[in-house]
């Protein structure tokens, strides 16, 4: 399964309505939503549910709504129906004029409640919340009956008036549906459909004093939108039941198929609204957006790009079993794609000075190098990049006695400024802490470019930016929020206090000043970096980390694809040899 692909991966649901158009099913017509509660951000696990829904929808000559299940208006805000268009939008998907809200549908549901109510299949109960669960019995112990469930309809279609109209506190009434206290499904043991809520929605203010629950919401939501496959997560499977009963009382001209399927799990990170706002509520983060979330704001302040996270979804298919998946699958769709289209760069992000004894100084700032701007597309040419008499190279590039197989810079030795020259370490200072704070060296000026006429080899090539050149900026790293895998530990303790580590005074390519948010840029050999949306100037730019170059990922999932890499390596090698 890979995104170039041009026949989408077989999954049950594509199958499921493949069979569905086959036998000309709602006349053949394909309609599906993405029904986001507006109370949080969405986070990449919504994405997978938005790739399939939007996806399957545009597949099949169908549409897809966005439809807001706002039904809850203690947790929810407009901030969120605003992130949650932006983020869908930005994945891609256009739902047009098909934005819907569960909270136009209040009067029609109240309606449907009321016919429950008028056929008997819906009462007023009064027990409360304990008692409530006290009739419910177990898994192994049937229900019992309420002793409100035989009210009369006239009684329970006046009480339910009353409900609505504020005449009784929060918590003091349900309506339920009345459908089997025995029921070994638990979802089916009368189930609330109403309750009295006196919070003010964000949207039909205080016009509404009972709220409907989301399976009853739900389902006559997907109804009335004409919803032919309703797709939804695995914990809804035992709710199916009770989607399809309230359907088939009611007289609705659609009634939809609900679909289950696994929802997505990462490894080192949490993916549940609940857990991702106390970060927030507890500045554990900066914000919804902060580059360590899982959310889409997140992961597009990082660096991502909507066609990376596309793949990913695309690669981790659509299962019938709930599993996790390695945040390395991730990281590498995400690098599989910026490879393709990220921009090079040279980005020094632990500055050490390095001083060229020999470099003339009246050329100092004269000479520009060419550097190509991304091997992986020759056609976008090479740009110019200034070098000079001091210049900076990375503190890990230089070691004063280093040990075998380390190529890089150290005394006497010759390495290649990339795109440059050889320079060969004729000296360092230390300051008194024994910290080396410069490192002195000789060019060679025949080797412009980066190699020598006499063929002579190096084996070391480190990066550099110009000193009196270079862009001052802030360079944050981001490691996984959490240290372990999400588990059912209490959540808090889990927190990585490492996952996020700043850099003041990194030295980048000048040209760099003309980066902008949404272009993430390949520092070589120091990873993925973008300039960051929030908290970035022109006079003090911050860069953001997206991804390591480091490939865990493959490695970890392909060892013999590694080996071959290096058994291909050593051949080349003895060739060469034989060759001299
Ligand atoms: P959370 O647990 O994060 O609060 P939720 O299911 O309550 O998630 P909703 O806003 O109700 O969040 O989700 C909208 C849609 O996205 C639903 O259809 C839901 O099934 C789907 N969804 C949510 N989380 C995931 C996930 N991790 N993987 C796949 N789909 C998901
Ligand atoms: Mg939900």
């Amino acid at each position: 399964m890979s995104g170039n692909e041009t026949t989408p991966a077989a999954n049950f649901i594509r199958q499921r309505i493949t069979e569905d158009i086959d036998q000309n099913k709602n006349n053949g017509k394909v309609m599906t939503r993405f029904p986001p509660e507006p109370n949080g951000y969405l986070h990449i696990g919504h994405a997978k549910s938005i790739f399939l829904n939007f996806g399957l929808a545009d597949e099949f000559n169908g549409l897809c709504n966005l439809r807001f299940d706002d039904t809850n208006p203690a947790k929810e805000d407009t901030a969120y129906t605003s992130s949650i268009q932006e983020d869908v939008k930005w994945l891609g998907f256009d739902w047009e004029d098909r934005l819907h809200y569960t909270s136009n549908y209040f009067c029609k549901l109240y309606d449907f409640a009321v016919e429950l109510i008028k056929k008997g299949k819906a009462y007023v109960c009064d027990l409360n919340a304990d008692e409530i669960r006290k009739y419910r019995g177990t898994l192994t112990e049937p229900g019992q009956d309420s002793p409100f469930r035989d009210r009369s309809i006239d009684e329970n279609l006046d009480l339910f008036k009353r409900m609505k109209d504020g005449e009784f506190a929060d918590g003091t009434r349900l309506l339920r549906a009345k459908i089997d206290m025995t029921s070994p499904n638990l979802t089916l043991r009368d189930p609330a459909l109403y309750r009295i809520k006196a919070d003010t929605h964000h949207r039909t203010g205080d016009t509404w004093r009972i709220y409907p629950m989301y399976d009853f919401a739900h389902c006559l939501s997907d109804s009335i939108e004409g919803i032919t496959h309703s797709l939804c997560t695995l914990e809804f499977e035992n709710n199916r039941p009770l989607y399809d009963w309230i359907l088939d009382q009611l007289e609705v001209d659609c009634h939809p198929q609900q679909i289950e399927f696994a929802r997505l799990n990462l490894t080192r990170t949490a993916l549940s609204k609940r857990k991702l706002i106390q970060l927030v509520e507890n500045n554990y983060v900066d914000g919804w957006d902060d580059p360590r979330m899982p959310t889409i704001a997140g992961l597009r302040r990082k660096g991502y790009s909507p066609g990376a996270i596309r793949n990913f979804c695309e690669r981790i298919g659509v299962a019938k079993r709930d599993s996790e998946v390695e945040m390395a699958l991730l990281e590498f769709c995400v690098r599989e794609d910026l490879n393709k289209t990220a921009p090079r760069v040279l980005g020094v992000l632990k500055p050490l000075k390095l001083v060229i004894e020999n470099y003339p100084e009246h050329q100092d700032g004269e000479d520009e190098l060419d550097a190509i701007i991304n091997p992986e597309q020759p056609e976008l040419g090479y740009r110019k990049v200034p070098f000079s008499r001091e210049l900076y190279i990375e503190q890990d590039d230089f070691m004063e006695d280093p040990p075998k197989k380390y190529f890089r810079l150290s005394p006497g030795r010759e390495v290649r400024l990339r795109f440059a020259y050889f320079v060969t370490c004729t000296g360092f200072e230390k300051d008194d802490d024994g910290n080396v704070t410069e490192v002195r060296c000789t060019y060679d000026p025949e080797t412009r470019g980066g190699s020598a006429p006499d063929k002579r080899k190096v084996k070391g090539t480190i990066h550099w930016v110009s000193a009196k050149h270079a862009l001052n900026a802030q360079v944050r790293l981001f490691d996984h929020l959490l240290k372990e895998d999400d588990s059912e530990d209490d959540f808090l303790n889990q927190i990585n206090p490492d996952s996020l580590t700043v850099l003041e005074d990194c030295k980048l390519e000048p040209g760099l000043a003309n980066a902008r948010p949404g272009t993430t840029y390949q520092f070589e050999r120091m990873g993925y970096f973008c300039l960051d949306s929030k908290d970035s100037s022109p006079e003090s730019p911050v860069f953001n980390r997206t991804v390591t170059l480091r490939d865990a990922w493959v490695k970890k999932q392909t060892p013999k694809q590694g080996q071959k890499q290096k058994q291909g390596k050593k051949q080349k090698q003895r060739k060469k040899q034989q060759q001299k």
